[in-house]
């Protein structure tokens, strides 16, 4: 999730279904228990969805996370912007534009709750990008952040705007796209070998 909003509204507009919780972008929700849980869920999603490509394919060894944008055409460059800032930064991961095969997907609409990483009741992975915050924030950053809980990272809404995961604690003036040293450093070791054997073993 990238900011809580200050107040509980009604919510409209919400694309993709079946989600039970929430793991977004800013503030006083910070920590709980639901958005980790979310977090979690929606990794193991990824994972379970990579791991699968990877038992077809054992020769694999670089991972590839293959998302697919396109129902979410208003954030189209915000997404391969996304997909080119992490893919410069770590080096055990790699997100790749795809779309039948997508191990997660895009969705764009209005929702009360901001911008969020979820899994749909089929367990799913989902990206939801809400209209009104990405106006509110720098929509690069909003889209960066959520793409950093694909890869594993949670929340750290009371960090500096130098960390990717602070989301919108630090505030809308905070136009940093970049995830920093420690950021990662937590991706590449959530994404190496050793750790991917035991988080979804290939048999
Ligand atoms: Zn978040």
């Amino acid at each position: 999730m990238f900011a809580t909003p200050a107040q509980a509204g009604s919510s409209d507009g919400l694309v993709a279904p079946g989600g039970t919780s929430v793991s977004g972008f800013s503030g006083t929700y910070a920590g709980s228990a639901a958005e980790a849980a979310a977090n979690r869920a929606f990794l193991q999603a990824v994972l379970r969805s990579v791991a699968k490509k990877r038992a077809a394919s054992p020769k694999l060894t670089a991972v590839t996370v293959v998302y697919d944008a396109s129902q979410a055409p208003t954030f189209a460059s915000e997404i391969a912007g996304s997909a080119q800032i992490w893919n410069g930064a770590v080096h055990n991961v790699r997100l790749s534009a795809g779309g039948a095969n997508a191990d997660f997907s895009y969705y764009e609409g209005n929702d009360s709750r901001g911008s969020y990483a979820d899994t749909d009741g089929s367990g799913h992975g989902y990206v939801f990008l809400d209209y009104q915050q990405n106006q509110e924030y720098y929509s690069q950053r909003v889209v960066a952040h959520e793409t950093g809980h694909v890869l594993g990272l949670p929340d750290d809404y009371s960090g500096p705007c130098s960390e990717l995961m602070s989301g919108g604690g630090p505030g809308p003036s905070c136009r940093n796209t970049q995830p920093d040293q420690q950021e990662r450093n937590q991706v590449d070791s959530i994404w190496s070998n050793a750790n991917l054997s035991k988080l979804a073993p290939v048999s």
